[in-house]
């Protein structure tokens, strides 16, 4: 089987690789002109999350762990600005053409407008898009619109201001209402609503949701419940599956299947009324990795191609010590290529008996 792109005018590079295999390193090889961020198994990744910051103000039940438990990555280890937008360069220059920027919570990273506007203008970047839990939104909107954040994803589990602060710790309903109210002001677009429905926890509240985006026209994306949690209260039981969310949506507002684009996380539902989508993301349920094509830095610098791999790139490692650009290509270029098949082939994660990290550690 032929190697990674990794063709190089510059001949040779390393990279770091820690996790099952600490510190191996790959020397790369003459090849191609134009590179590709390619796998093993032919997907060719196109996106990109960045996380750029592990620290939430919220303390959702489904992601954080307890707070005194929390390990927050030391600040000295979470990548600036420049450091970011310097990977995401070399990113955007082997292919990488929409970027999210996520966390924790990405609002909570001081001036995080002048990182959108350096990435919006990175040569290849076609799109920035952001998810949020919508507690600073109202006041940053309107700043992230004009460095050219393009749209906004808002997580929203439930609609009753108790049960919102029971699920997220904090007691912030209304002003998170009032962040996505401001971002459809402002022209963010597209603004979404992402829920995470867990039974026993709000799965009485799914029609709610949709009633409260179909209101505004805004998309509604389910989320499965994921083993990413920090509390390890993650079981398949309290998994709300994307059949049932349709079965119950549509018994009052028929869906039109619109099915789920090439290498888009959801499967999209039209409402026959006109009035908006539905999506579903169905991680546990119908595994959507054959044609994915994301790759995740965390907030110290990271590459993970899979959210649920155990492997990373320290590329953080590489910019700090002299790594040139070509270091860094070579090295996202050798992560991409050892992408996991999927979460399909990993029983420990469906099953829920090993999880690789917490999800605010990664950046959903
Ligand atoms: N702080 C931001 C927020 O609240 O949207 C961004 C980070 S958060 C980790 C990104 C998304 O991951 C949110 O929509 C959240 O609901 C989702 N998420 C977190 N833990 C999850 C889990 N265990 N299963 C499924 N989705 C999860």
């Amino acid at each position: 089987m032929p190697g990674p792109d990794i063709g190089s005018p510059f001949g040779s590079g390393t990279f770091l690789l820690i996790g099952r295999n600490r510190h191996a390193s790959l020397q790369s090889t003459a090849g191609h002109e134009t590179r590709k961020l390619r796998d093993t198994k032919g997907r060719v990744a196109k996106k990109l999350r960045i996380s750029v910051t592990d620290r939430c103000n919220f303390a959702c039940l489904f992601c954080m762990p307890e707070k005194e438990k929390v390990k927050w990555i030391p600040q000295e280890e979470i990548l600036g600005f420049d450091e970011v937008e310097r990977i995401t360069r070399v990113l955007a220059s082997l292919g990488i053409e929409k970027v999210r920027v996520t966390g924790g919570e990405p609002l909570l990273r001081r001036d995080i407008e002048q990182l959108v506007r350096r990435l919006t203008s990175i040569p290849g970047i076609r799109s920035l898009d952001m998810t949020s839990n919508g507690w600073h939104l109202e006041r940053k909107a309107e700043a992230l619109r004009e460095a050219g954040l393009r749209g906004v994803t808002v997580s929203l589990h439930s609609l009753k201001s108790e049960r919102f602060a029971k699920i997220s710790g904090v007691d912030a309903l209304p002003r998170v209402l009032r962040g996505i109210d401001r971002a459809l002001e402002v022209g963010l677009s597209p603004v979404k609503v992402n829920s995470v429905a867990i039974r026993g926890y709000n799965d009485d509240e799914i029609l709610d949701l949709v009633e409260y985006a179909r209101e505004r026209r805004i998309s509604i994306r389910f989320i499965e419940f994921m083993p990413l949690d920090g509390l390890g209260m993650w079981s398949y039981d309290k998994v709300v599956g994307g059949k049932e969310i349709i079965d119950k949506v549509s018994e009052k507002y028929p869906l039109r299947p619109q099915g789920r684009g090439t290498a888009e996380t959801s499967a999209l539902w039209k409402f026959v009324d006109g009035r908006g989508d539905l999506g579903l993301i169905t991680p546990m349920s119908d595994p959507f990795c054959d044609d994915c094509d994301r790759v995740r830095l965390t907030a110290d610098g990271k590459l993970l191609s899979c959210l649920f791999d155990t492997e990373y790139y320290d590329l953080r490692h590489l910019v700090r010590n002299g790594g040139t650009d070509e270091d860094l290509a070579v090295s996202i270029l050798n992560a991409v290529w050892k992408k996991p098949e999927g979460v399909g082939h990993m029983p420990w994660i469906k099953d829920g008996w090993a999880k690789p990290r917490n999800m605010n550690a990664i950046g959903g």
